[in-house]
Formats: C-alpha cells, structure tokens, sequence
C-alpha cells in the first residue's frame, strides 16, 4: 500500500466538549502497523485504505428492547486513492448512513459470518485523503448483541431495577458499535448515553460531569444523559458501558468504586488496598497516564473475574471474600493499564503480549503491597497451571506456543499457557537479566510505545536492541525464540520456590498416605492460596465419607471465598457427591463466571450416567441467566444444540 501507514500524525479536533475541568487534550492518531505479525484475521477493515480515528457515540439505552439505539459518527482518515471503507458488524441494524453534512452515502452490508459478523462496506464519494472526514451510521443493536447482557431486576442484587453492562474483548463490541473492530486499529471516542432515571450509567471513559435530566416525554419514564470521553486512543475493545441503580464509593484521591447499594460497603472494603496498588505499579513502570482508577462491582451474571477497561474496571462480585484474599484480581485488572490498555497486541495472536506480561506484572506489583510469601505462593499455583496445562496438551502441542501459530484460532486459547506461561517467561527472563535491568526495560517498553499496537517481533526485537545488544552469551541463555514460538516448556524456566507450600504440601502427602486431614485450626489459619493449594492437590477420586469427613473438618460448604468454595464444589461433583448437588444449583443459579461455571458443568458431565441429568436439569434453568460468553463455552460440554 503506497499510503505512508498514517504515521503518528496529530490532528486537533473541534468535539464541542466544553466541561470546564477537562484539559484539553490533543488527540493522537496511532500508527497501524503493516508487519506481517501484525495482521488480524478477525476484522473485515482494511485500514492501510481508510480508517476510524475517532467514534462519537449518541445513544439511547432501551431496557424494554433490549437494545441501544442512535447514531455512531465516525472520523474517517484514508488514503487518496480509497474509494470505501469497511467497517465491522454483528447483526446491527442500520437506518441510513451520511456525511458529514447529512448527504447519503451508499452503503452495502455484506454476508454474515458465524465468528466474525458481516462487513459494512460504506462508499466515500469525495471524501477521501488524510483529511478528516466523518460519516453518520444511524442504527440499533440487534436483538442477540452479544457483547450487551441485559438483566432483569431479579438478576440483580436490589431486585428492583434492571442493569446492563457490555464485554467487548475479544470481537464483541462489532454487535452494538459500528466501527474498525480490531485491536491495531486504536480510536478515540466519545459519547452521550440516555438511561431512564434513576438508573446510572458509566463508561469506560472520563465522565464529563453531572448527567442531564431531559424533559419528560408522554407515557415514558423521565431519562437523563450522561456524557464521557477517552481522548487516549485505546483498541476499540474497551470502550465499555454499564447501567443499574449504582452507588459510588470513594477509595482514594484518584480512585474509587460503583456498586449496587446492597454491594457498595463490601466492595470499598474489599478494595482499600487500590491506591497502594497503583503507587506500587507507579513505581514499577512509570505514571498511571489514564486520570481516574475506578472500578464497578457488576452482578454475578459477568463472565468474566474481570474486565480491564480504562479508567473503570469492571469485576464480578465473587471476588470479594471478607478478607481481601482474592484482590490479586484487582492487582492484575491495575496493571493492565500498563500491558493491554498503553501497549496492545496488535493481532489476537499475540495474547502473552496482553495477559502475560500482565500476570507478570500483576506478580510485582503484588509483592510489593502483599509481601513475598503471598506472591511465592501465586506463582506456585501458575507453575502447577502451566505444568498440568502441558501434561494434558502434550509438549508438542502446538496450541503450548506463546504466539499462536497461523494455523490455529486465536480466540481458544488456553489461559495456562497464555497468561501463566507467558508470565513465566518474563520471571525467567528477569532472573536471568537482572531485576534493576529488566525493570528498566519493561519501563521502556511502555514508553516507547505508549497507546500503540505490539507484536512479539517489536518486543524481542526491543530486548535486543536494549538489552542484550551483541551479548552473545546472554542471547543464547535467553532462549527467547524458544519461548515465543516453541512449544512446551524451554529448559531455563525459572523454577518456582518449593517452600511455597512446604506445610501445605506436606498435609497433602499425609492426607495420601493414611487420611490424616488438617486440625481445623490448621486449616483455618492458611491463606486463602493455601487452602486452594490442598483442595487442588487431593486425590482426584474421593469417596463420600472422605467427602463428608473434609467437609465436616474443614468447613468447605461454608466458607466465604468463592474460589475456594468452588473447588470444593468441583471435587464433590467429580465423585458423585449427592449432598452437595443443592449448593451446586444454587452457586450455579448466582453465579456466571465463566472460570467456575464452565469446569462445574464439565465436572457433572464427566461422570456419564449421574451427573449428565443433573447438568442438563440445571442448565436449562441457568443458561438464560449467563452472558453470551459463558453460553459458548458450556453449550458445547452439555450438548446444548439450539434453542435461540
Ligand atoms: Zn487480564
């Protein structure tokens, strides 16, 4: 393509946002990248042709439909001799496209695919060159948007009002956002959302003040606006949303929290550990360069433990535990305002870029607040991850490679190998280069290339160039090439403390031996990782009076940690344990995280002739209640074949 890769060229855009306490900001456009590793299969644009630069959302949120509705108006840069630009879509339907000026443009949507949607092929007419031009897409999301879940008050924690919230990653947002769906095509935006009053909307953006209330309209619940913008350009994947009766919590001078107000007291309790959090990361791998931290507590229905969006993470509520044992969570969504949100794998393929580094991240930013034990401890459990991953994969499996190879799909990864492995080899390469030295890289990294697209190729190329420049020795021991597109475990990983768990360990082998089980002091005294750590060492075959007995000793059924109620749960349907079917349905009926979902349903499955009825009984009662995401991923395990 003759067109000079849009190369960062700075346009200062007239946007009609006039709050007083926003600094105006000059909005960047980022490079795309034309590297071949760069690639995305994923998205039907074409943007070394044309490209979104910037989306300004005007919508209405319709909870009775089910659906948003209103307009996109999208800046459009493109080469001189481009004549159209395509756009993604997953079912939207749309009115009518124009300029800027209200003229229609000639449009055509194209056939659907099942995993990518269809294209929106929009005619350019005279509007094309490096100047930017807008277009107008008047439309609606259709009625199986997937990345929207939309809640009735009974799915909530009040029960009186309805909520939404959107997952965009991976290429979900094509189905209520009209645009160049891919993560190396990064966008500002903007946007002015209705919601019926008193519902409270928030954004993955910076809110632009106080909402308006508008005029009441006859027959209709009186509404009111709500304004937000991202002048960072970030991959379209995290521009996000939620709605419900919110609460907003302060936690810190730049940070807080929004919940249901039944949720709202837990949630600030369970998360007063964030500011700690972001000075540590701070002074780790430079500013936070995003203003606010907040985050959302959602309803149990969120798939995910969660959702990095800028400015406003989003997590499920199954996280909180009482005790902050499982604020790991938070660590990690944090530092993905450094890895994923500042520099984004440009292509699915490049997952370890996003979660890997994060996991690693997540790793130093935790002993920094929590202290070594607990960190030497987490990475434990990710080695026993990445080492159960590779048993049952197989060394040679091609999907245990960091980047994922070209003949493979991206988006069925294996989080062992994406987020532990990966993280792996940033402990390994850290032992070896040096903490002081690799923290200065990785600092680097994120400086050199801030609110841009990456690929493995730029950060070995990188680490070459800053760091092992013409150490040949050094080059040699890292065994970089290995570790990004070998397969299995290359022999210099970094070997985690076996210390870790020494008691714990030691309780395990003794229960083997001859049943002695933890005193209930003992068991009560563990951190939280080291109750998981027993739980996910027991034998995989327990008869019901072993069952019974742990259950009895060790309180299982009642704790508050959720990630240890599950295994729990997990253990005792893999053996067929009758008692515990009810807690089962009832956590499955709450929850919808598809980490603990997904393996309940396997572990019913798994057993054949007892749990196969069970599984089905339950998820024909669960599966409405679950986003999208979850469905995909247990629909296949119980046979689920239709319905929708
Ligand atoms: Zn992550």
């Amino acid at each position: 393509m003759r067109f000079p890769a849009f190369a960062a060229i700075t346009a200062l855009i007239v946007s009609g946002c006039t709050a007083e306490d926003l600094p105006s900001q000059e909005r960047v456009i980022a490079p795309v990248l034309t590297s071949e590793q760069a690639m995305d299969e994923f998205t039907y644009a074409r943007p070394l042709e044309a490209r979104v630069t910037h989306v300004a959302l005007d919508l209405d949120l319709d909870f009775e439909g089910a659906r948003v509705e209103g307009t996109a108006t999208l800046d459009v840069q493109s080469a001189e001799d481009a004549t159209e630009i395509v756009l993604d879509s997953d079912g939207l339907i749309i009115g009518g496209i124009t300029d800027g000026n209200g003229n229609d443009l000639d449009y055509t949507i194209g056939e659907s695919d099942p995993d990518k949607g269809e294209p929106i092929t929009v005619q350019l007419g005279e509007m094309t060159g490096p100047e930017l031009q807008q277009i107008v897409i008047s439309y609606a999301s259709g009625p199986e948007a997937e990345a929207l879940q939309w809640l009735s008050p009974e799915q909530t924690a009040g029960g009186e009002h309805p909520f939404v919230f959107s997952q965009g990653q991976a290429i979900l947002n094509r189905s209520w956002i009209p645009t160049q769906d891919s993560p190396g095509i990064r966008q500002t935006w903007e946007a002015r959302i209705t919601a019926p009053d008193p519902l409270t909307v928030v954004m993955s953006g910076i809110s632009r003040g106080d909402p308006e209330m508008l005029d009441e309209v006859e027959g209709e619940s009186t509404r009111r606006a709500f304004e937000f913008v991202m002048d960072n350009s970030i991959p379209p994947y995290l521009i996000a949303i939620a709605a419900g009766n919110l609460e907003f919590a302060e936690l810190g001078p730049r940070s807080g929290v929004w919940a249901e107000p039944a949720q709202i007291e837990a949630a600030a309790e369970e998360l007063s550990d964030t500011e700690a959090m972001i000075d540590a990361a701070e002074g780790l791998y430079g500013s936070y360069r995003w203003g606010r931290y907040d985050m959302i507590v959602l309803p149990p229905a969120f798939p995910y433990g969660g959702m990095e969006n800028p400015v406003m993470t989003f997590l499920t509520p199954t996280f909180i535990a009482g005790d902050r044992s499982n604020t790991g969570l938070i660590a990690h969504e944090l530092a993905h305002s450094w890895s994923g949100n500042l520099v984004t794998y440009a292509s699915w393929r490049d997952g370890w870029l996003n979660e890997g580094v994060t996991s690693y991240l997540t790793a130093r930013i935790s002993e920094e607040v929590f202290g070594e034990t607990r960190v030497m401890q987490e990475r434990a459990l990710e080695y026993a991850g990445v080492m159960e991953a590779l048993e049952s994969l197989g060394e040679d499996n091609p999907r245990t490679a960091l980047r994922t190879p070209d003949e493979l799909n991206p988006l069925e990864y294996s989080s062992a190998i994406v987020y532990d492995k990966g993280a792996l080899f940033l402990h390994t390469m850290e032992s070896i280069i040096g903490r002081e030295q690799f923290d200065d890289f990785m600092r680097g990294w994120f400086d050199r290339h801030a609110f841009q697209p990456a690929t493995s190729e730029m950060f070995l190329a990188d680490l070459r160039e800053y760091v092992i420049q013409d150490d040949s020795e050094l080059e040699e021991s890292l065994m970089l090439d290995e570790w990004i597109y070998g397969t299995g475990l290359p022999e210099n990983a970094a070997q985690p403390d076996p210390e870790a768990f020494a008691a714990v360990d030691g309780a395990v082998e003794a229960y083997g031996t001859d049943g002695t089980m933890p005193a209930t002091d003992t068991w009560a005294g563990w951190s939280a990782f080291e109750q998981r750590r027993f739980l996910e060492e027991l034998p995989d075959e327990l008869s019901d009076e072993q069952l019974a007995a742990l259950n009895e000793t060790l309180g299982l059924s009642e704790t508050g940690n959720n990630e240890v109620l599950f295994l729990w749960l997990e253990a005792a349907l893999r053996n067929e344990y009758d008692p515990a079917v009810p807690q089962a349905e009832e956590f499955l009926g709450r929850v919808g995280r598809n980490k603990f979902v997904e393996p309940l349903f396997e572990a019913l499955w798994g057993t054949g002739a007892w749990g196969e009825p069970i599984a089905t009984r339950i998820y024909d009662e669960t599966r409405g209640g679950y986003h999208s995401y979850t469905r995909s991923q247990v629909d296949p395990i119980v046979g689920f074949a239709g319905g929708e």
